[in-house]
C-alpha cells in the first residue's frame, strides 16, 4: 500500500505494524477533509419480506470515495470518526443524505420502502442529537415514519435509563427504531421490553450456523435463530436477519417465519441511483 502513497514519508517505514499505524493516521487528516470534499457516498441495500421476496425497506451504508486509496469501508473509519468526534458531522450527513434522496425519489412518482439509518453510540450519547436528528428530518420535508434509526445493544445497554427516554423521544417523533446486530452484546431480555422497539435485526454471525453444508433439519443447527425469531414475535417485534447469503439460509428463515432478509442472496449494498433503478421495476 504504501507504494501507492507516492511522495510522502511513509513509504520508508518497512514493518506492518507501522505501516498500519501510519496509515491510520493519514486516513484520519483525510477524514478531517472528508465532508467539505464531498467524498462520502450512501448506498442501500434492500431489505425483503421473506416470503413475497419484495422489497420493504432498505439500509442506508456509508462509504468514503477516497481520492487515493477508493472506497473506504465504514469499518475501517467510523470508530475512527467516533473517537475524533468527527461522527457527529457525518452522521448529520448521512441522515440529510438520505432524506435528500427519500424526496427525490418520492419526487420522481416512487413508492419509497423505509429507509434505516444507523446510529452509533458516540452520535446517541451526544447532546443535542435529538434536537438535531429533529430539525434535519423537519427541514427535509421527510415524514419521520419513513425512517428507521438502527443502534446496537451496546448504545443502549451503556445507559438504560437516558437511552430509554430518548428513544421514546424518537418514537414520539414518528421514527421507527430497529435493534441492529441482536446477539452480539449483552442483552436481557427485560430491557429489550423496556425499550420502545419495532425491529430486532439478528446479527450475521448466528447465520453460519446454516451454511451449505448443513440441513436445516441437522438437530441443533439453527436453533438459536429459531429461539431469537420466537422471542422476539413473543414482543411484536418485526424479525430481520442480516447477511443472508444462500438459498439454504433463506428457506430456513422462511421455515421459522423470520419477516425479512437482508443479504447478499438478494443485493449487495448500492448507489442510490441503482437502488432508485430497482424500486422502478
Ligand atoms: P451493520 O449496520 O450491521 O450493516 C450490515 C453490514 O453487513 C454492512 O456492512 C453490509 O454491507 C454487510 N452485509 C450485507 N449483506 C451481507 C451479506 O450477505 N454477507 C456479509 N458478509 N455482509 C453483508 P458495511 O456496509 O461494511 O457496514 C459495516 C458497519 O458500519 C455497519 O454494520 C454499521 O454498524 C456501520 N455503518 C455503516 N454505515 C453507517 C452510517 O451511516 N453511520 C454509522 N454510524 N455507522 C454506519
Ligand atoms: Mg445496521
Ligand atoms: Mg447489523
Ligand atoms: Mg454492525
Amino acid at each position: 500500500a504504501a507504494k501507492q502513497q507516492g511522495g510522502n514519508a511513509y513509504r520508508f517505514y518497512s514493518s506492518d505494524l507501522n505501516e498500519r499505524s501510519l496509515q491510520f493516521l493519514g486516513l484520519q487528516s483525510d477524514l478531517h477533509k472528508a465532508l467539505e470534499r464531498r467524498e462520502f457516498r450512501l448506498f442501500y441495500q434492500p431489505k425483503i419480506d421473506t416470503r413475497t421476496r419484495r422489497i420493504v425497506g432498505a439500509e442506508a451504508l456509508i462509504r468514503w470515495e477516497h481520492a487515493e486509496r477508493g472506497f473506504v469501508g465504514p469499518d475501517e473509519f467510523i470508530p475512527m470518526a467516533e473517537e475524533t468526534g468527527l461522527i457527529e458531522p457525518i452522521g448529520a450527513w448521512v441522515l440529510e443524505e438520505a432524506c435528500r434522496n427519500i424526496r427525490a425519489w418520492q419526487a420522481s412518482g416512487l413508492a419509497i420502502p423505509r429507509i434505516s439509518v444507523n446510529v452509533s453510540s458516540r452520535q446517541f450519547g451526544a447532546p443535542g442529537f435529538y434536537e438535531a436528528v429533529h430539525r434535519i428530518i423537519a427541514d427535509s420535508g421527510v415524514e419521520p415514519s419513513h425512517i428507521t434509526f438502527e443502534v446496537t445493544e451496546s448504545v443502549l445497554m451503556e445507559n438504560a435509563a437516558e437511552s430509554t427516554a430518548l428513544l421514546n423521544r424518537f418514537k414520539a417523533m414518528g421514527l421507527h427504531l430497529s435493534m441492529d446486530d441482536f446477539g452480539t452484546g449483552y442483552s436481557s431480555l427485560s430491557y429489550l421490553r423496556r425499550f420502545p422497539l419495532d425491529e430486532l435485526k439478528i446479527d450475521k454471525s448466528f447465520l453460519a450456523e446454516i451454511d451449505a453444508d448443513h440441513a436445516p433439519a441437522d438437530p441443533g443447527k439453527g436453533t438459536l435463530i429459531g429461539g431469537i425469531i420466537a422471542l422476539g414475535h413473543s414482543l411484536g417485534l418485526t424479525i430481520v436477519a442480516e447477511g443472508v447469503e444462500t438459498e439454504r439460509q433463506h428457506a430456513f428463515l422462511q421455515q421459522h417465519r423470520c419477516d425479512q432478509c437482508q443479504g447478499y442472496l438478494f443485493s449487495r449494498p448500492l448507489p442510490a441511483a441503482a437502488f432508485q433503478r430497482l424500486l422502478e421495476c
